[in-house]
């Protein structure tokens, strides 16, 4: 399966299994914006509780806050985003499709760079054993220019966008030759800037009414409460403030599903230091946050840190961890130093102190601020992406060769189900025994109940929605008090007592077993 399809075919199972709708398919879907089922809840649930716990359970110097997606206008003034939060779009005349100009431009630089590890690959499998790949880097004359190319366009494409040079952005798509992906044709109308952000507006009589925004990050609402939470909570620096909720962008290009939505939600972190140790908790940051994203086991080759090229208006350095997506290495989430500048511009606007007093070092100052940032619905996409799998069955399971099962291998822990419970047939008794076991497990954990069917399209429909356990309860149950406990991962089967499901359950599906080794 190619990367495309194993995408399309992600959508797909999205759609089929109850986890990601279209929003308002019945009016032909809103552009962008989706609405999350049953099982997709769930898991999203289950993601943000994960990193909620892992901030505000784990480190007794973070505490959470929820503010409200409104706010005062003057906020996004002193943010900055009334002003700057716009990406430079570009038109193709001939298919009338709409780029981010910056987005075309590392798309660019990707393939280039794809194209130089394709020759390294080429090479080392020529010269086998030998293959010295750090010279060949530096001398091979393809590979030379392709690395020139690359470190041109991007030093081009950083000093144009920090002189907000639109023309230079624009050269450099002809420059590069970049055609348009969907007409093929390098027929462009200028770069323009367009502000991200959705306006609506406040109060009953229209000619009073003030224009407010809907957030397009959650950080402002934090700023704002720097004192509040510091005072009521009593907290000394270096302390985080945490929350999640939603956020709205009106992106240009919003065609990769989850990845970049109009509506969607952020789960950030402030971090409040002394200026001058920034930098060193920047790094604690990375290190800390890439460790979360490992947790869960999906790969370290899966995860990649990229430097921002253009540092953005209040940052002092910024990273992002990009994850490998079905359509390439993209940005999950932005590690940002972001200086005293929000606190300083709020403290402007509003005329009111932002400081903060130490008392070890006996004076006030406006903290620095060091902010993780991340994507929930990009985390739920990347946690599909790699649990999703079709897997063609072996003779490790009898009667089952040559046949295909879709298997989420989703963490216990993050799964939407935790333990689907059976009985074998809808009659003697098994439903009701069936049903016991159930009310003796939900209370710990969601599970799931279910007699239609038989047991293997049972088991296949748990599969696809990732359900780590399944109990099946037959005629020897009853005599026996045993259970068979299925396996997703393995598909083994095991009879065990009723009254161990609970135990082996609980063990496996506890968020401890992700949150102990952060
Ligand atoms: P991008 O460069 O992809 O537009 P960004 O740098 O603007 O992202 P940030 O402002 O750093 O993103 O936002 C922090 C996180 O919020 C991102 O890492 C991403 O996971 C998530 N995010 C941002 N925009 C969107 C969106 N339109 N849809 C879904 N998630 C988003």
């Amino acid at each position: 399966m190619t990367q495309e399809e194993l995408f399309k075919n992600i959508i797909s199972h999205c759609k089929e299994y109850g986890f990601v709708f279209p929003s308002s398919e019945i009016y032909d879907n809103l552009g962008a914006v989706y609405d999350y089922g049953p099982y997709g809840v769930e898991l999203k649930n289950n993601i943000r509780e994960y990193w909620w716990k892992s901030m505000v359970q784990m480190n007794d110097n973070i505490v959470g806050l929820d503010a409200a997606i409104f706010m005062h206008p003057t906020v996004w003034k002193a943010s900055g985003h009334v002003d700057a939060f716009s990406d430079p779009l570009i038109d193709n005349k001939d298919s009338k499709k709409r780029y981010r100009a910056d987005v075309l431009i590392e798309e660019y630089v990707q393939k280039t760079e794809d194209k130089i590890e394709k020759e390294i690959e080429k090479a080392s499998r020529r010269f086998g054993e030998k293959f010295d790949e750090k010279m060949y880097r530096h001398t091979n004359p393809r590979v030379v220019e392709y690395r020139k190319k690359v470190d041109e366009v991007n030093a081009r494409m950083k000093s144009a966008l920090e002189k907000n040079d639109l023309a230079e952005v624009k050269q450099i798509i002809v420059d590069c030759e970049i055609v348009c992906p969907v007409s093929g044709s390098r027929n462009w109308t200028d770069v323009r800037q367009f502000n991200l952000m959705f306006s609506t507006q406040m109060g009953s009589v229209s000619e009073d009414a003030n224009t407010i925004y809907l957030r397009p990050e959650t950080a402002q609402g934090i700023f704002v409460n720097f004192l509040n939470v510091q005072r009521s909570a009593r907290m000394k620096i270096p302390f985080g403030i945490a929350q999640t909720g939603k956020a709205f962008r009106n992106e240009i290009v919003a065609r990769q599903f989850l990845f970049r939505m109009r509506e969607f939600e952020q789960m950030e972190m402030q971090f409040f230091v002394r200026p001058g140790e920034e930098m060193q908790w920047y790094n604690t940051w990375k290190e800390k946050r890439l460790k979360w994203h490992l947790a869960m086991g999906f790969g370290a080759e899966r995860y990649r840190f990229h430097d921002h090229l253009k540092l953005a208006h209040y940052a002092n350095a910024a990273c992002d961890i990009e994850f490998a997506f079905p359509f390439g290495f993209k940005e999950i989430e932005g590690i940002h130093s972001r200086t005293d500048f929000d606190l300083s511009s709020h403290e402007k606007f509003s005329g009111k102190k932002l400081q903060y007093f130490d008392p070890e070092l006996n004076k006030n100052y406006i903290p620095y601020v060091i902010e993780t940032s991340i994507g929930l619905d990009r985390m739920f996409l990347a946690v599909l992406a790699s649990a999703f799998e079709v897997e063609k069955l072996d003779s490790a399971v009898a009667g089952e060769e040559g046949t295909e099962r879709i298997v989420l291998r989703i963490p216990p822990s993050l799964a939407p189900v935790k333990v689907a419970v059976f009985p074998l047939v809808k009659k003697d008794g098994l439903p009701e025994k069936a049903m016991d076991v159930f009310n003796n497990l939900k209370n710990i954990c969601r599970c799931y109940y279910e007699e239609k069917d038989t047991i293997g399209k049972r088991y296949r429909r748990q599969d696809a929605i990732g359900t780590p356990f399944c109990i099946t309860i037959d005629h020897e149950s009853l005599k026996d008090n045993c259970v068979t406990i299925r396996y997703r991962d393995t598909m083994k089967q095991e009879r065990i007592p009723i009254g161990k499901v609970r135990e082996i359950v609980e063990e496996k599906v506890a968020l401890r077993n992700l949150l102990s080794s952060l």
